[in-house]
């Protein structure tokens, strides 16, 4: 990249990167790192900044790591943005394509004050035909960038990453330890995050907090509801459609457990950020043929659940429904089993974490997030998390998703002003 009137070091070049079919295409565009020596050219040394955080974004969404295609290849292009920055980063690959990263800053003591940043590498799917461009070419538009993961939360991701740089770059290092965490498979199983808070709760012993980058348009979230996703199948005996009355038809015995459904209602006390538990019928499958008696079906239920509430309780509620059922009719036999289960996530306002990033940022008011993160995995580190990031939430998961691109220089700062405040 030249830089007109300044003096300037390209400290590396990626000269290609992976396609979505997995084959290596050269990339013309380089990130190239900036080290000014002449503080006549402060002004556009800001933009600068920003454009480095751009081109490592755009090479993020390049990458398209979703669950098919895997994180190892957005987890090397983030590995050699910090390495090429000085900073320490390790990709800790497993299944062939999965993928996390670590970078620390600061302190080697396992003992040192840490602070986490957690983010995930992963996006979700995007199907070509409802966007306007390729959502894995990223599009920088009226000062907007268009792509998968612009929002969620590749961004958020470049602006930690660009202020950890900052910050081991700076003349006061910091006093403690930060530790950048990028994770495999939030959108899928947190498989990344079970990972690294295995591998790290015993090398972090005396952590502050983490920060999740998540897009929350520079609001500060302390609390969001868990997930339970469950399925119930009921068992049934299958036969000749022409003969009903030698099987047991198990979309009828799923039929009696819908209307006692209807009526069910997970007992809680509704929270004052988070409101009330809610549970979702959305999905069943049953039957094969329209002349064989089906001998199983399906339904699949999204339960969002509230910090404090045990989902081993609501599973045993549902479980007695079915008991219920089976009492009444010794053909109804159903099974229940967990698609995906995570936790709630809450953090106290008045905690000293949470007011230390309030008094960092000045943003005084908190909130709760409507989707839900990988903090409940990071809260197991034994420490308050929070939701605090750029890009506006409600592009997540959708086509055309464009990331607001002020808001990266924005969340840097941010982020900079909360190390500096626990850890100088
Ligand atoms: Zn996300």
């Amino acid at each position: 990249m030249a830089v007109r009137g300044c003096s300037a070091t390209k400290n590396f070049d990626i000269s290609a990167i992976f396609t979505r079919d997995g084959t290596l295409k050269p990339v013309k565009s380089v990130l190239s790192v900036i080290k000014l020596k002449n503080t006549r050219c402060r002004g556009s040394y800001k933009g600068r900044r920003l454009s480095i955080m751009k081109n490592l974004l755009k090479q993020l969404i390049a990458t398209a790591p979703t669950e098919e295609n895997g994180e190892l290849n957005t987890a090397n292009v983030l590995a050699d943005y910090f390495k090429a920055h000085g900073i320490d980063a390790e990709t800790d690959c497993w299944d062939e394509k999965r993928a996390n990263v670590v970078a620390k800053v600061g302190s080697d003591d396992i003992n040192a004050p840490t602070l986490v940043f957690g983010v995930h590498l992963d996006v979700v799917p995007a199907s070509a035909d409802t966007w306007e461009t390729n959502p894995f070419e990223p599009v920088e538009k009226d000062g907007y960038m268009y792509g998968r993961g612009s929002v969620d939360m590749q961004g958020g991701i470049c602006a930690a990453a660009a202020a950890l740089v900052e910050i081991a770059n700076s003349d006061v290092p910091p006093n403690g330890r930060v530790i950048f965490a990028a994770a495999a498979g939030e959108e899928t199983d947190s498989c990344g995050v079970r990972r690294f808070v295995e591998q790290y709760k015993d090398k972090i012993v005396n952590p502050i907090g983490t920060v999740i980058p998540e897009p929350t348009g520079m609001e500060i979230l302390r609390a969001h509801r868990g997930i339970l996703w469950l399925k119930i199948q009921t068992a049934g005996k299958t036969a000749h459609g022409s003969m009903p009355h030698l099987g047991i038809n198990a979309i009828e015995k799923m039929n009696a457990l819908l209307n006692r459904l209807k009526d069910f209602q997970i007992p809680h006390t509704p929270h004052d950020l988070l409101g009330g538990c809610s549970m979702s019928l959305n999905r069943i499958i049953g039957g094969s043929a329209t002349n064989i008696v089906p001998e199983s079906c399906a339904i699949e239920l999204d339960i969002r659940t509230l910090p404090g509430q045990s989902h081993e309780e609501i599973i045993n509620s549902l479980k007695a429904v079915c008991d219920e059922l089976h009492a009444e009719d010794s053909e109804f036999n159903a099974n229940i089993s967990i698609i995906r289960a995570v936790g709630a996530l809450e953090a106290e306002e008045n905690d000293s974490f949470i007011q230390s990033v309030c008094q960092a940022t000045g943003i005084i008011e908190t909130k709760a997030a409507g989707f839900t993160t990988d903090g409940p995995y990071f809260a197991k580190l034994n420490a308050p998390v929070i939701i605090f990031g750029p890009g506006d939430g409600s592009q997540c998961h959708k086509p055309n998703e464009h990331l607001e691109l002020d808001q990266l220089g924005i969340a840097k700062e941010y982020y900079k002003s909360i190390i500096s405040a626990m850890l100088t």
